[in-house]
Formats: structure tokens, C-alpha cells, sequence
């Protein structure tokens, strides 16, 4: 499948979308409706759709529960004791990591919180953070609690690199220089594996590189990463990560997030963490001793014990993902978007009045399944209107909407369709 002599027009689309070997799996999403006419869906990037086979899962574990009560732990078809075993091999699969360096759990910004209880641990020669300006606000305010937590003042803590005045992507060289200019007191280099706002994909290797050959470690928040684009973090040598898993991978708001840490601290036992019952060697877990004994890996910074309903609609969906194969997946994706762009070009010559400027990247390497589109023109009421007409799409102040055209259930038509539902409103 190519994209070659692109043309906005449905039957060009339609062609496509026979050619799309993975055009099937829209079919297990449920998609919104609006006087009986599905939503043209483009906010998987905030809340991906719900696949149709959750109801059967989570009823699975209701009956259970109501079977067996507390004997589910052991005896339910998929035994609650461990349950998360279920999503490691698929998780590792989707990180790039070894089996023992991932595991399901609690939400992200809980999790951002105790991986830096392990691994921002200030001290007098280092305690500089680097992260990139305008980050998703939950972890701004991570960040900031996380440094005063420590008795430490932000403003002399945390570095921000931005995009450049008049600029609206970051430029590696400024994250590079940024950690070379502060290497003598860098603890960490922390940054969105793709940034919520303007869809940039890092190089999180060479962010990682850059940060080791300062004495510090990279860790990196893949909220927008996870499901979206291929990762390698145990290549690539990436110290820690966290991710949710309700936006590309579709399984339920505040679904179970999960995490990353590379076997060099994972299987230390020694490295610092709070810790709780579940994270317990669970040979001797039910002994109750006291003593804390890990599991080795990151099922060693696991708290409590897991919240299965979530956890049974995170199967559905980490299967599905799977399924569809990350590396199909991307490819479908890299087009979509590219397609996307195309159409927004169009209708943007075609329109002197209103203008679009697509502010993520050109570059397919340095973005995922998603444009923000700075609206210079009625941005809000644009956005009003495209609601209005069944077009969900997610809106940002000041000017900004964006897109995110998911490979696993948008198809190519989807996008001609909103094009010209565009074209209609503008005119
Ligand atoms: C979506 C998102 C969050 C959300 O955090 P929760 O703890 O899941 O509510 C945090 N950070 C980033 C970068 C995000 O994109």
C-alpha cells in the first residue's frame, strides 16, 4: 500500500481503504453516533474508542466474583493473583523492553510520581531536572511538587527548553545544548516521548545518550507514545518510562497505566522505592513477614493489588493492538496522516479566508498519528461547528485543534469525509 498522486476525493479514498490490510479492526470499536449517524472520530489521541468485546470481559470477572468471591484470586478463569501476567509479554512487545522490565499498574501520574521517588533523588551537586516547556500540565505540576517535595525550589531546579521565538517544535540541538550547558548538576532528563500539544516525537536515543554522557538518566512520559509509534526503550537504553493506556490503546478512561524500568535498577534489589504488598516477592507474599523482599523487575514497584474490571477491558485491548501488529499499524499510520495533511493543504489553498498552519512536524519520523492545526481565522467557532456536523476533533487554547487519524479504526474515507465537511463549513 502507497500513497502515490494523492487526490481528495472519496473514491481515491476508497481505494485505499481496500488496499489497508488491517481495515477489518474498525469493525470491534464502538463509535459514537449523533442522530443515528456515526461520529467521524479523530480524539483517540484523549480517549480511544471502546472495543465492542469489553462488556463480555468485564462481565467474565463479574461472574467470577460473584462465583468464587474472594476464591477468584486463585480460581477465577483468569486468577486475579496474577492477573497482570496476562499483559507482559504484549506490553513488552509495545515498549521495546525485556518481560521483567514492564508492568500494569495504578494511573500515570501516580506512577510518574514513584518513578521519581526512585529516580529523582536530589543532592547537593545534582538536582537540575530537564523537561520541555508546555508539557502535558499533570506533569508540570508532577515536576513541581516533586522538586518542593524535596525542599528544593522549582525555579532553580527545573529547565525548560521550548520551541525557539516564532518557532513551534523543539529542536534537539536546544535539549542537547540544555543538558550540556547544565550536565555538573543534572539529575534527570524527563520529557514526553511525544508532546501532547504540537504531536513532536523525540528521539528519546539520543535525548538518552546525551543524558547518560552527563551523569544523569532520561526517563520519559509516553502518554501519546504508547500504541502510537514503534519504541525500543531497553536499546535504547532509556532508564524509566510511564504510560496511560486510554488514548491509542483503548482501554477505558483511566484505564490501568503501566511502566518501564530498565533491568539495570529493575532487578537491583536495592533500588530506592516506596513500595506496598504487591510488589512483594510473591512466593512469600501471603507469609505477611515483615521486611520488604521485591519482585525482581518492575513488578517489584507494584502497590496494591489490581483493579480487574479495568484490567479486563486492558486485555481486550492490548490483544486487539497486537493483533493488528504495531508494525502495520505504523504504516497505516504514517500515511493517514500524511493523507490528513494533503487534504488540509487543499482546503487551505483553496480557502484565502481562513488558514490552517500545521504546526506538528513535516517529518514522518518525528510524529505519530497526529496534526494540531494552528487556526488563524474563527478557530473556536470552526471547532463549534465541526462538532455540530459529527466531527469529534479536540480543541486547545488558544487557536489550536487537533487531529489524531488512528490507524486501527479510522480508514481513509474518514478523512475525505471530514475534508469535506471542512470545506462546507468554511465556505
Ligand atoms: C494524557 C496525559 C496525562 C494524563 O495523566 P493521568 O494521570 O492518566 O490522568 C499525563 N501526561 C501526559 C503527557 C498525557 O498526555
Amino acid at each position: 500500500m502507497e500513497l502515490e498522486n494523492m487526490k481528495f476525493d472519496l473514491g481515491f479514498a476508497r481505494e485505499m481503504d481496500e488496499k489497508d490490510p488491517i481495515r477489518s479492526f474498525r469493525k470491534r470499536f464502538a463509535f459514537p453516533k449523533i442522530n443515528g449517524k456515526e461520529f467521524l472520530y479523530f480524539t483517540g489521541n484523549s480517549l480511544g474508542l471502546k472495543p465492542i468485546d469489553a462488556d463480555n470481559a468485564i462481565k467474565t470477572e463479574l461472574d467470577d466474583w460473584a462465583n468464587w468471591g474472594v476464591e477468584g484470586h486463585f480460581r477465577a478463569k483468569n486468577p486475579w493473583f496474577n492477573y497482570h501476567e496476562m499483559f507482559t509479554k504484549n506490553l513488552a512487545s509495545l515498549v521495546g523492553a525485556n518481560s521483567h522490565e514492564v508492568v500494569a499498574m495504578n494511573g500515570l501520574t501516580a506512577n510518574l510520581h514513584l518513578l521519581f521517588a526512585s529516580f529523582y533523588r536530589p543532592n547537593v551537586k545534582r538536582y537540575k531536572i530537564i523537561c520541555e516547556k508546555k508539557a502535558f500540565p499533570s506533569d508540570q505540576y508532577m515536576l513541581e511538587s516533586q522538586v518542593i517535595h524535596h525542599g528544593l525550589d522549582p525555579e532553580k531546579c527545573i529547565i525548560e527548553v521550548g520551541p525557539r521565538e516564532g518557532e513551534h517544535l523543539i529542536r534537539h540541538e536546544d535539549i542537547y545544548n540544555a543538558i550540556i550547558d547544565n550536565s555538573d548538576e543534572l539529575a534527570l532528563v524527563f520529557i514526553g516521548g511525544i508532546n501532547y500539544y504540537s504531536g513532536q516525537l523525540f528521539d528519546m536515543k539520543t535525548i538518552t545518550e546525551h543524558a547518560h554522557k552527563a551523569g544523569a538518566l532520561a526517563g520519559f512520559d509516553l502518554a501519546h507514545a504508547f500504541g502510537n509509534v514503534e519504541l525500543s526503550l531497553h536499546d535504547w537504553k532509556v532508564d524509566f518510562a510511564a504510560w496511560c493506556s486510554y488514548k491509542y490503546l483503548n482501554s477505558g478512561p483511566g484505564s490501568i497505566a503501566g511502566i518501564y524500568i530498565h533491568e539495570k535498577h529493575g532487578l537491583n534489589p536495592e533500588t530506592p522505592r516506596l513500595s506496598g504488598w504487591w510488589g512483594y516477592d510473591k512466593d512469600k507474599r501471603f507469609l505477611m513477614d515483615s521486611g520488604f523482599h521485591p519482585m525482581p523487575g518492575a513488578e517489584g514497584w507494584q502497590l496494591s493489588n489490581a483493579p480487574i474490571l479495568a484490567m479486563a477491558v486492558h486485555k481486550v485491548a492490548l490483544d486487539i493492538h497486537c493483533e493488528a501488529g504495531m508494525k502495520r499499524l505504523r504504516a497505516k499510520s504514517v500515511m493517514l496522516t500524511a493523507y490528513l495533511e494533503f487534504i488540509i493543504e487543499e482546503i487551505s489553498n483553496s480557502h484565502p479566508n481562513v488558514s490552517f498552519e500545521v504546526i506538528s512536524p513535516k517529518d514522518k519520523d518525528q510524529r505519530g498519528a497526529q496534526l494540531s492545526l494552528l487556526v488563524h481565522g474563527r478557530g473556536k467557532e470552526l471547532f463549534n461547528a465541526l462538532t455540530k456536523e459529527g466531527a469529534i476533533v479536540d480543541w486547545r487554547e488558544p487557536n489550536v485543534i487537533r487531529l489524531a487519524p488512528v490507524p486501527l479504526y479510522n480508514s481513509f474515507s474518514d478523512l475525505v469525509e471530514f475534508g469535506q465537511l471542512l470545506n462546507k463549513i468554511i465556505s
